[in-house]
This record gives structure tokens, sequence and C-alpha cells, in this order.
């Protein structure tokens, strides 16, 4: 079957980029169809059912990283979007021991005097850092020697933020922003439990371990993200994070777009030399003037369009495109709340963190970089029903961690290592929250491999691949195609392999629609 509808767009995947760039375009007056493989929007932003009556972000389960003014620009309160909780606190948990709550002075100073006393200063300093690093996400990256005016100015407005940092913080944002977040926190900091909880900051849904190189930058990255998100930052939208996606589904559908569950992309049609439609699963073909790929890199390139496009240099640079993810997701369903005794009920509908020393965030990755899950992982845990009763029947609740490290291809395979590997999840909870195991009604086990098939990201990470200095900014993905338009004229790419890079923000999603407002006249 052939349909021609005249689409002016068509974006492949509406994971939340995907749907901010379809709400961005039709809002701008352009046809835009959005095509989903899966049975719901919001690729890695979803509420599902785990177990009878119990529901939980299947992925992502904090909003810390859109930036307010979007969420007000495309007015996600109108299409539905509340939230359960805002300004979430984060607690390191210590087995057996006194919980630490980050940022809080009166606990910082009963645990190190020197440390209450350094906090403020890193803290706004950090905060300045990731203001300055904001301006450089936000804007689509410039393209390197072109000569052109808008690249000479987007580059000449980096140095200029730079320079206004003044010359001290210039200095050391410069010293720190290539060092490891291992150095940095230690050198900062002498409480275990504060350099592990900032440590897993650093390095959450990245391949690396607190001392790789890179790791201030990605701490930054998470920071800078979070300035921009404004008081609500550490959000927890009620119904989960699927209630975001609905929202800016119909944000898009409001606007004009039409979307299209159920409906995998198998082909990009090239005609011409440009792109000029899809084909799907089911044979069907629907032309348009662009296609925008929300699907990340290696996937768009590699199997939806086909080397055979692509220039040798371009091919082998998207097949290096470093993508495999060593982060794993667990939802318990438990018949009371967990005991990880930290007092207030409002620290235990935040973010709890068991990280108790960078030492042990980088014992933990050492085994992954050899195909081993590690046995004393990380954890940043959410109990989401503590904020949002309904998401659980009466009484009854949803512990929902996202835990690192866990290898996308163990050596022994998943089928011989998921009992393991839960088992001893199980273990590390209980010894922070003891009696948890005796109130386990359910748990389901998500390895990056059951990511990648869930969510149909390759390699299964969180950032659709690694954020890192040789594949951020002007280089991410790949040279060719770091500025969304790609090596095929009518070709782009909207989603997390794209600059800035992963997490629920949505800027890749609007500055991929603004890029093609641009170039493509109705
Ligand atoms: C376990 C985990 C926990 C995370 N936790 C957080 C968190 O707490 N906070 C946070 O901000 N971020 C978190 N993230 C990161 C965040 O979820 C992602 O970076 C972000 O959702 C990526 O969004 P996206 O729209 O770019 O792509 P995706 O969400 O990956 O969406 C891509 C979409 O394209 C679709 N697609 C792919 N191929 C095709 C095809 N051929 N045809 C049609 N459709 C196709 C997919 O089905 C999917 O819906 C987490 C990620 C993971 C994996």
């Amino acid at each position: 079957m052939s349909t021609v509808a005249g689409w002016d767009a068509i974006i492949v995947g509406a994971g939340h980029n995907g749907l901010v760039c379809a709400a961005t375009l039709a809002r701008a007056g352009r046809r835009v169809l959005v095509l989903e493989a899966g049975d719901a929007v919001g690729g890695c932003a979803v509420t599902r059912e785990f177990a009878p009556g119990f529901r939980v972000s299947a992925g992502a389960q904090l909003l810390h990283q859109m930036p307010a003014e979007l969420v007000e620009e495309l007015r996600l309160a109108t299409h539905g979007l509340e939230f359960a909780a805002t300004a979430l606190p984060t607690t390191a948990l210590a087995a057996g021991g006194e919980p630490l709550a980050i940022g809080d002075p009166g606990a910082l100073a009963r645990r190190s005097a020197a440390d209450a006393r350094a906090w403020p200063l890193y803290d706004a300093r950090l905060k300045r850092f990731a203001r300055l690093l904001y301006g450089l996400l936000a804007a689509p990256a410039p393209r390197l020697g072109t000569g052109a005016w808008s690249d000479t100015f987007a580059l000449g407005r980096l140095g200029l933020r730079l320079r206004l940092l003044g010359r001290r913080d210039m200095r050391e944002f410069l010293r720190i922003v290539g060092m490891n977040a291992y150095d940095l926190v230690s050198d900062e900091f002498e409480s275990d439990a504060l350099r592990g909880a900032l440590s897993l900051d650093a390095v959450l849904g990245t391949n690396f371990g607190p001392r790789a190189p890179g790791t201030v930058l990605t701490l930054l990255y998470r920071l800078a993200a979070e300035s921009a998100a404004g008081p609500r930052a550490l959000a927890q939208p009620k119904g989960g994070m699927g209630a975001l996606t609905a929202a800016l589904a119909r944000a898009a559908t409001a606007a004009g777009a039409v979307i299209r569950t159920m409906a995998p992309v198998t082909r990009i049609s090239v005609s011409e030399d440009r792109a000029a439609g899809v084909v799907l699963g089911s044979g069907e073909e629907i032309a348009a003037r662009s296609v925008i790929s929300n699907a990340d890199a290696k996937t768009t390139f590699l199997t939806l369009l086909g080397a055979e496009y692509l220039d040798t240099g371009f091919v082998r640079r998207v097949d290096h495109f470093r993508s495999r993810g060593v982060t794993a997701k667990l939802h318990l369903a438990l018949d009371r709340l967990p005991a990880f005794g930290v007092g207030a009920p409002a620290a235990l509908g935040g973010r709890l963190l068991i990280a108790p020393s960078a030492d042990y965030v980088e014992r933990a990755w050492n085994h992954s970089k050899y195909g081993e899950w590690s046995a004393s992982p990380a954890f940043e845990i959410t109990v989401p029903t503590v904020n949002d009763p309904a998401l659980a029947p009466a009484g009854r609740h949803v512990l929902s961690a996202t835990v690192q490290y866990a290898p996308y291809a163990p050596q022994r395979g998943w089928e011989a290592e998921r009992q393991p590997f839960l088992a001893a999840l199980l273990g590390v909870l209980e010894a922070h929250a003891p009696g948890l195991q005796s109130s386990l009604l359910a748990t389901q086990l998500l390895t990056p491999a059951d990511l990648e098939r869930e969510f149909r990201v390759h390699g299964g990470h969180w950032h659709h691949g690694d954020l890192a200095f040789d594949q951020f900014y002007m280089v991410r993905p790949v040279p060719g195609a770091a500025q969304h338009a790609t090596p095929v004229a009518g070709l782009y790419l909207c989603g997390a392999s794209c600059h800035p890079g992963g997490g629920v923000m949505g800027i890749a999603g609007r500055n991929a629609a603004r890029r093609v407002l641009a170039e493509v006249s109705r």
C-alpha cells in the first residue's frame, strides 16, 4: 500500500524529544506525523504496570532537566501535567548508620565541620559553572571551520560567557572541567558519604566510574540542566513520567500533529539523494518532505537508512559511537513502606542514594568493564507511592531504583546471571531497609539488554551514547551530523544521540525542530 499524505515532516519515534519536536513544528504550522513502534508514546519516559495494580516510571524516574520555559512554552499544565512532588530532597543512605541529607547544613556539620564550611562555597561555585554550561547545552552546537557568521558568533558567545565568570572562576572552571569527579570531591570534602553521593551524581547513566576523566563534565551537565529546570527541579510527575509524555503528546496533537503508535519504521526511503519518507513494518510507505529521527544514531543510520547512502568514513564514525549502557532498573512491589530509617516522610519520598563512598562507586564500576555485574552496586532509589499513592493498590508501595553497574552482555549471558544479580540487589537493599525482602510482592529487573529491547535504544544506554569529550557538543553524535542535519538531505536527528545528550530535557527535540524550520521553507 502506498500513502502520500503530503506530510511536511515525519518523526520516527515518540520519545519525549520526538514529541517536543512534533509540538514545536506543529505549532509553527507544519503538517507532522509521528510514528512510534511501541504501543504507547514516551520512549524511556513512560509509566507501565509491572505487576497487577503496581505502576512505575519504567525508565526515567525523576524529572529534573526539562527547562521551565519549555514546560511553559508547550503549556504542559494545560495539557494535564501535574506534579506529585517537586524540589525533592536527596539522602545518602548508610547501612546500619545515620543517613546524610545532602545540602542540609546541620546534618553536614554533625558529620564534618570542615565539609559544612566547604559545602556552600562548592555548591555556589558549581551552580555558577552549571549556568555557564547551560548556555552551551541550550543552543545547537556550532560547526568548526565553516567561516559562517552564526558559527563564529556562537563560539564567540561561549568565550564571552566564560570570560564573564571573572578571572578566578574562569581559571577554576578550566582547571576542573576535564578532571575526574573522584579527585574533585576528594579535594573538596572529607566525608565519605558526601563524596560518594556526589560521585554517583557525576556518573549516573554513564559508562564511567568517578575516576574516569571527564566525569566533572558529566556532573556539571546534570547540574546545568537542573539549573534551567528552576525551583521545581527533582520533580515527580503525578502518574509517573508517562504523564509528562502524555502531556507532550496532547500538546503536539492540539497543535495539529498526528501520532500513530504500533507503527514501526523499518526503512527511511531515499529518492534523488534526499530522504523522501519511510516504510513501515506493515509495508506501508509514507512520503514526507523531511524525516526526523528520534531513534538513536546507530539505529537511524545503520539500520533504518543503510550504509549505502553514507560515505565509509561517516559509517565508521557511527559504528564507533560508544553506546553500551551499564545502568539497570529495578522495580519492587511491596506490601508496606521500606524501612530506610530516613526519619521525615519527605525524605522517604525523595531521592535515596546508596553510594557510601567514592571508592565504593568506583569499585562498583570495575566489574562492568570485564562483563561482570557488581555485587555491591550503587543505587538511586525512589519510593514514588509516598507522593503518589495511586501508583499501587491501597496501602501497598512501589520501589523504583536505577542501579549501577550491570554490563550489557555479561560473560555467561543474562539468562544465567539475572537471578544471582537480582539476589545481590535485594541483599544490598535489605541491609539498608531491614525487612524489605519479607515485604516483597513482585520484582522486575531490567538489564541494559532489556532496556535496549523495551525502549528500542541501541545498547540500552541512558544517553543513547556515552557523554564524553569525544562524543560531546560539536562532535555529538559524530562529525557530519552534530547540528541535527545529516549527510542525507532532508534527514535530521532529534533524540538523545544529539547535542546536548540524554535526560528528559527536550532541548534536542526543540533545537531539531528549529533547524528544520530554518532550512525548509513552507
Ligand atoms: C534506566 C534509565 C533511567 C533513567 N532515569 C532518568 C531520570 O531519572 N531522569 C532523566 O532525566 N533521565 C533519565 N534517563 C534518561 C532518559 O530517559 C533518556 O535520555 C531520554 O528519555 C531519551 O529521550 P529521547 O526522546 O531522546 O529518546 P527515547 O526515549 O529513547 O525515545 C526514542 C523513541 O523512538 C522509538 N523508536 C525507535 N526506533 C523506532 C522505529 N524504527 N520506528 C518507530 N519508533 C522507533 C522508540 O520506541 C522510542 O519511543 C534514564 C534512562 C534509563 C534507560
